[in-house]
């Protein structure tokens, strides 16, 4: 349904969903320019955009990782906030297992998703030798590191108000955009009082 509008309306071409890129035309999902590179979230996720319609296809991933709660971590490196934050997690640290055990040697994946999961931020992480592992990890309750706690609350304040949230409103715009020219009524349905007072919708 959501596909066939799509095509359909105009204006909701400026503004698109990000999918699975497997098996797809190799063009600019906005305006099928065979000149396209990728916007992703994550391995063959995202859109595809010519040079036009790159920041198009940034402002749709975002809004996407917004609403879905997925923070990339790469996108984390120009807020200064986030600069001690990455600067702890760049080297090895220890995670609290669900066991309860402290177990020192885990890395984040920097190519990997925040998520916000059962009330929690958790970022990707995994630990290499003979028991790799990969799991998402509780940023307030999961990690051991030198960050203190008052650091880590402004942490997740920062991502509960959301990194995308910008996107977010301008991709939402364009959707509500989109909306009001979606139900724009039939011109031969007329609003009139009845003789009894009341307000009917009659075709004309
Ligand atoms: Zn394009």
């Amino acid at each position: 349904m959501l596909a066939l509008q799509m095509e359909e309306n105009p204006i909701r071409n400026n503004c698109l969903i990000p999918h699975s890129l497997i098996m797809t035309k190799a063009e600019c999902d906005y305006c099928a320019s065979s000149e396209h590179s990728y916007v992703l979230i994550g391995h063959l996720f995202g859109l595809k955009t010519c040079k036009t319609h790159r920041s198009a296809g940034i402002r749709d991933c975002r809004a996407y990782m917004h609403m879905q709660g997925f923070v990339k971590i790469s996108d984390l490196t120009t807020i200064p906030i986030f600069q001690e934050f990455l600067a702890a997690l760049s080297e090895t640290f220890t995670v609290v297992r669900t066991s309860g055990v402290p177990q020192a040697g885990w890395k984040m994946d920097i190519r990997g998703l925040m998520r916000y999961r059962n009330s929690e931020w958790h970022i990707p992480a995994y630990i290499e030798g003979p028991e790799e592992f990969i799991k998402d990890v509780r940023i307030r309750s999961g990690l051991r590191t030198s960050m203190s706690a008052d650091y880590i609350d402004t942490v997740i304040q920062t991502l509960n108000n959301g990194i995308y949230i910008k996107e977010w409103h301008d991709h939402e715009g364009m959707v509500d955009r989109d909306r009001s020219s979606v139900v724009e009524e039939d011109p031969h349905i007329k609003t009139v009082t009845l003789t009894d007072g009341k307000v009917a919708r009659v075709w004309i």
